[in-house]
């Protein structure tokens, strides 16, 4: 209940103008940049060098979202295509997350469906693919549709995420099962979930979204699918790398997921042991609501940057 509370009010003080913009002016410089990559693709270039010297994959989300202008969208679109080209070209592989509302969910769906076409051939034709990340709970079923639209125009790779406090997650499951393309695995995201929900849409107490998040990835790997688990609970880790092993699964249908600059020595012990660690890496300047969405999981977080203002 306290984390619950202490995440809806980080996330209701950030959505506050006076406090977005002093955020935006000296927020760089007092904590997003430990969790972004970079503001451009240049110092994106760089860290994710770095990780592959370390032994981790990586995720490149374009950052962006909720656009409110259909030129906005188009501009993301470009963005992430030049992005994908500029990866390509120094030799690292697209592998991309998208935001729905970053190429215009929330505005036209035609028009959304059309960028992220625009977005997955390219990142196919350069040896990517993407993951349509999942955002709050008026689009999940935009999200799901626009995934269908990605596979049936022929990029069976796409991915999305399943956020595992949402009550509708298992069905959803169950329904992307029954309609995976032929050819290849199911891919997908597990998550808890980062966006506050009315307790009707999503689980609210922790030991249940873990169970929650458990019964999802045993289930989507008992049926084939190729998992990321996306967490940095070090329990949860652990217990479904023990049922990955008991179950004997291939290595190709297990990854691990974790931010970057998250629990960076649980990252780095991840990679002692053997296991696929992909960093998802946010670029760009539009950090502001993945940056606050981090302060409101971590209350040392949020201390951090205010003890940075302080002085
Ligand atoms: C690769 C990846 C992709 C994601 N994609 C999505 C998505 O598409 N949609 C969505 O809704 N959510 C997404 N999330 C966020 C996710 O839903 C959670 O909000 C987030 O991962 C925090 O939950 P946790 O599972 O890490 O567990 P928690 O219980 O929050 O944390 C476990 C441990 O990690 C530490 N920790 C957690 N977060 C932080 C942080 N920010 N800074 C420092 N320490 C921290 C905690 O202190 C705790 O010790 C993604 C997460 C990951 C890792």
């Amino acid at each position: 209940v306290i984390q619950r509370a202490y995440r809806a009010s980080v996330l209701g003080v950030a959505g506050l103008a006076p406090v977005e913009r002093l955020v935006r002016r000296h927020g760089w410089r007092f904590g997003a940049r430990r969790f972004v990559a970079g503001e451009d693709v240049t110092s994106a270039v760089t860290a994710l060098r770095a990780l592959r010297a370390a032994g981790r994959e990586a995720v490149v989300d374009v950052l962006g979202e909720y656009v409110t202008e259909v030129a906005q969208a188009r501009a993301m679109a470009d963005e992430v295509v030049t992005t994908i080209e500029a990866l390509h070209a120094a030799g690292l592989p697209p592998v991309m997350s998208v935001k729905p509302t970053q190429l215009g969910l929330g505005l036209d769906v035609e028009l959304a469906g059309c960028l992220a076409e625009r977005v997955a051939t390219r990142a196919e034709a350069l040896g990517g693919r993407i993951t349509l990340d999942m955002e709050d709970a008026r689009y999940t079923d935009a999200t799901l549709a626009l995934l269908r639209r990605l596979w049936g125009a022929g990029f069976p790779r796409t991915s999305t995420v399943l956020q595992a406090y949402l009550h509708r997650s298992p069905d959803d499951l169950e329904a992307m099962l029954a309609d995976a393309p032929s050819g290849g695995p199911l891919e997908l995201r597990v998550v808890k979930g980062a966006y506050v929900e009315r307790p009707q849409v999503a689980l609210h107490d922790m030991p249940r979204i873990r169970e929650a998040f458990t019964a999802l990835c045993e289930r989507a790997w008992r049926a084939g699918a190729r998992v990321a688990v996306a967490t940095h609970d070090a329990g949860l880790l652990r217990e479904l790398a023990a049922f990955a092993r008991g179950a004997e699964l291939p290595p190709e249908r297990v990854e691990y997921q974790l931010l970057y600059g998250v629990r960076p020595r649980l990252q780095a012990e991840l990679v002692r042991a053997g296991r696929p660690l992909r960093v998802y890496v946010p670029v760009g300047k539009d950090w502001y609501g993945y940056f606050s969405r981090r302060l409101a999981e971590r209350p040392a977080n949020l201390a951090l940057v205010l003890r940075g203002f302080t002085g």
